[in-house]
């Protein structure tokens, strides 16, 4: 039995998902995903993985939310002052993913 955050990486190795996301296929509350990816940010760099994390943006002036380091959702475009804001999303990725391999080989 996979513990929830061995599930959660296991999701977002697979695909990229939004706290949302995660919360409604792991039926936790989105304020403990957050705190779940906190702790896999650390986990993951241990295994050559990283958790990436694809920025908000604004759905009205399109400003991305790119130097944010929390993972909640920010409330409003500090540009335009719009609430209407994209949720950050997030995925696991291998962090030597597409380097070409050397067969020692020409
Ligand atoms: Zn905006």
């Amino acid at each position: 039995m996979q513990t929830v955050r061995q599930q959660m990486v296991t999701l977002l190795f697979q695909e990229v998902c939004s706290a949302r996301d995660l919360s409604q296929m792991l039926g936790i509350e989105e304020k403990e995903v957050y705190s779940h990816l906190s702790h896999i940010q650390r986990s993951v760099a241990s295994q050559r993985q990283r958790l990436v994390v694809i920025p908000s943006r604004c759905l009205v002036c399109g400003y991305v939310f790119d130097k944010r380091k929390r993972f909640t959702r920010p409330g409003r475009c500090p540009r335009c002052k719009a609430e209407r804001i994209q949720e950050p999303r997030y995925q696991v990725v291998c962090r030597n993913r597409g380097r070409p391999r050397n067969r020692g080989r020409p």
